[in-house]
């Protein structure tokens, strides 16, 4: 696969789609970053990146990093089952921040890429680890290369100042017994992980294990291949907010979204993708990154399906 030609091709098609939709607003420090920015990369199993326009731009990781916390769990607690008993594998049909379906079960999040899910999970994390956010960030460094990265913290600092709802669900889930650390101390954690800023280039890099059936970049285990494959379900199925329908229907790939605009796609056994374009969707997905993954697999016939 000539992948430098499909990425220009790729571009050619999604980045009149550039600019189109929001940028997310609920913090000033998104806010300010230009809707029409666009990058892409791919990493193929052996760690070679090709990539094209602002594709080594970094830019908010957002709900990325659930992707990332998640596999550091399963990768720590050195069994898949046990962080599956306090958060679901199901779609959540509402939006990514919602408290509503965490009363009628028992404080037990639909999936780990909501917010909910994603606070259980960084609790985990934080007992398994001690520290869950450097954690990551240590993890994020060694498997893109990159030693440079580092947590916004204007990014974390405004997340925490407008913490409300994402606190709110901490709290709400401690009070059924669903988390085992402080409250204060996980949401921490997550805006941290939140906050970290990376490029296409980092991120499409240090997802590659997902492309290589758990393999770290220096050809350790992280996560058996079995687990590895659960990840990719649970990101095809619930990775892209409330249109991973849509998504499964257009890409056809694992993928997971973040605010931030980027999202992160993954074709099992071939490669690791990551576009990147500020303009959301109503749902939180990049229009232009959407775009550009559909005319992905279009042209290479890569979808799982
Ligand atoms: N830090 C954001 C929040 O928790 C993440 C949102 C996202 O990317 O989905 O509200």
């Amino acid at each position: 696969m000539d992948y430098q030609a499909v990425l220009e091709e790729v571009a050619a098609y999604a980045r009149p789609y550039a600019g189109q939709g929001q940028v997310a607003d609920y913090i000033p420090a998104l806010e300010r970053v230009a809707a029409d920015r666009f990058g892409i990369a791919v990493a193929d199993i052996n760690g070679e990146v090709y990539g094209v326009g602002d594709w080594e731009t970094p830019f908010s990781v957002q709900s990325i990093s659930k992707t990332f916390s998640l596999a550091l769990v399963m990768a720590h607690s050195g069994t898949t089952e046990d962080i599956w008993s306090r958060v679901g594998r199901e779609p959540s049909g509402t939006p990514f921040n919602s408290l509503v379906q965490l009363e009628w079960e028992n404080g037990i999040p639909r999936n780990p890429f909501i917010n909910s899910g994603a606070l259980v999970v960084t609790d985990r994390l934080q007992t398994l680890t001690g520290d869950a956010s450097t954690t990551m960030l240590h993890f994020l460094r060694e498997e893109s290369g990159n030693p440079d990265l580092a947590f916004d913290q204007a990014v974390a600092g405004s997340e925490a100042e407008h913490g409300d709802r994402n606190t709110a669900l901490g709290y709400f889930m401690s009070s059924f017994g669903n988390l085992e650390n402080p409250v204060p101390s996980v949401i921490e954690h997550y805006f941290w992980q939140c906050s970290i800023e990376m490029s296409c280039r980092d991120l499409a890099a240090a997802g590659g294990f997902l492309a290589r059936h758990g393999l770290r970049a220096d050809g350790s285990r992280l996560l058996e291949a079995r687990e590895a494959k659960r990840i990719n379900a649970v990101m095809l199925t619930c990775g892209t907010y409330d249109a991973a329908g849509e998504f499964a229907y257009r890409v056809g790939l694992p993928a997971k979204s973040g605010v931030g605009g980027g999202i992160i796609a993954v074709v099992p056994g071939r490669c690791t993708l990551c576009v990147w374009s500020p303009g959301l969707d109503a749902r939180g997905n990049s229009v232009a990154g959407a775009a550009a993954l559909d005319h992905f697999t279009t042209l290479t016939g890569w979808s799982v399906f």
